[in-house]
């Protein structure tokens, strides 16, 4: 998807712009204590066109000072964005720092549209002229608080973004789209030139002046998969600010386009918080998921022994994820990819006819019924699959269900119904 990056000084009001061009539906969450946010990327539309919306002001922290905060701001939108949205608050007017920025980015080639901020009614209208100095061609007057204008602002985007990004839409019917996951270092493109070496198929030739070839098709146990967003594995990102940033965006717009994802683990390497984020990112989109551990060939014994504990203490929530053990310099197990790939992708599409899914649940709450509080005990009265990709459920009952129920009844869905590689969604509806 065409990457659209919102840069700003501090306060001119970028993530309220990113809010309004969500339409509010995904709000950026700014520093939740004791959550751990990942999210930088956002996927959005606007007439009918997709993107993905990056807010920059989450990782000018490490920088110090302003300029140099807004510097490394510009220098991750221009290596990783298509478009970039250049907010200025028109009530200031363009100071210095906005006109350093503005030589970075002009610079760059990249198409930037200039946004002018904080024009709340008409007469702030002169205040947003004044920026044609800038030399950034119109400015778009917006109101990223009341709406005003950012119509008119994503019309100018959508226009801006290069014409072979956009055609990107269609997929091929029986393709099926793998995104390349995992930290930085844990062999990725190795793993993907292995894969492509000279059976490369394919090429799209989506590569336009500012991005890299954006898919690559690969041939696979006989088939063709879709491997998305290989340009950013292949290229190589040489920057001291942003690095973690830009792997967050990678993983989220890859994810974006997949239906499933490998993710990477270097065996030879402790478990890293890292790579447990992108794990989480994988079940947090709803996508099938395949672990491959890497590097096989460094481990000895004592290792392989510490890594089955290690893998089985910190990462009990995908239990369910098959694993090969592979080497992306050898070669050893790749193949092991693709029947591990078709569990998790056949798991992903599984639709449970209701009359089963209803047997079996009413099998299971006869056998461990919900224990009984305040002197009520709340029944499931019906259940259903409303959608696949990844399986969701939704449980009626006549009361709430405890945490402890609802997870003692997915783990049954998965022993009854399988699921090896897919998350799965239980929601639960009560009915008085
Ligand atoms: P990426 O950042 O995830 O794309 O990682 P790279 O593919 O660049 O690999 C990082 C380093 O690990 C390189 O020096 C690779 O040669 C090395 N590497 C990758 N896979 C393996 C493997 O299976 N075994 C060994 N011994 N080294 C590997």
């Amino acid at each position: 998807l065409p990457v659209v990056a919102v840069v700003g000084r501090p306060n001119v009001g970028k993530s309220s712009l990113v809010n309004r061009i969500l339409g509010r539906r995904e709000a950026v969450v700014q520093d939740v204590p004791g959550i751990t946010r990942d999210r930088v990327a956002y996927p959005a539309d606007w007439a009918g066109r997709r993107f993905m919306v990056v807010d920059t002001g989450g990782w000018e922290k490490d920088a110090a000072g302003l300029d140099a905060r807004v510097a490394a701001q510009a220098e991750v939108a221009v290596q990783l964005a298509d478009v970039v949205v250049f907010v200025v608050d028109a009530t200031v007017g363009a100071t210095g720092t906005d006109e350093a920025v503005v030589r970075l980015l002009r610079r760059s080639g990249k198409p930037v549209v200039l946004a002018a901020n904080k024009v709340d009614d008409q007469r702030g209208e002169a205040d947003a002229a004044m920026l044609w100095s800038l030399g950034l061609g119109e400015p778009y007057p917006v109101s990223s608080v009341h709406g005003r204008g950012s119509g008119d602002l994503l019309d100018a985007v959508m226009a801006a973004v290069p014409e072979k990004l956009l055609g990107d839409e269609e997929h091929a019917p029986g393709m099926r789209r793998v995104a390349l996951l995992g930290r930085p270092n844990v062999g990725k493109s190795s793993m993907l030139n292995k894969l492509t070496g000279s059976d490369r198929v394919v090429v799209d030739a989506t590569a336009g002046t500012t991005r890299d070839p954006v898919d690559e098709v690969v041939e696979l146990g006989g088939r063709e998969w879709r491997f998305v967003d290989t340009a950013g594995i292949r290229r190589r990102v040489h920057q001291t600010s942003g690095a973690d940033f830009y792997a967050s965006l990678r993983t989220q717009a890859a994810l974006e386009k997949a239906e499933v994802a490998v993710v990477l683990v270097d065996g030879s390497e402790p478990l890293a918080e890292q790579d447990v984020r992108v794990i989480t990112s994988v079940v947090e989109a709803g996508r099938a998921l395949v672990l491959a551990i890497n590097k096989w060939d460094l481990l000895d014994e004592e290792r392989r022994h510490y890594l089955e504990r290690e893998l089985e203490k910190e990462l009990v929530q995908v239990t369910w994820a098959p694993r090969v053990n592979v080497s992306a310099l050898t070669g050893r197990h790749l193949e092991r990819l693709v029947p591990a790939l078709d569990v998790a992708l056949e798991s992903w599409d599984t639709r449970v006819p209701t009359g089963r899914l209803n047997s079996f649940l009413g099998q299971v709450v006869a056998e461990h019924p919900h224990p009984v509080r305040g002197g009520k005990q709340p029944r499931i009265l019906f259940g259903t699959q409303p959608s696949t990709q990844p399986p969701r459920f939704v449980l009626f009952a006549s009361g709430f269900l405890e945490a402890g129920y609802r997870r003692f009844l997915e783990r049954r869905l998965r022993e009854e119904f399988g699921f090896t590689g897919s998350p799965v969604e239980v929601s639960v509806r009560v009915r008085e």
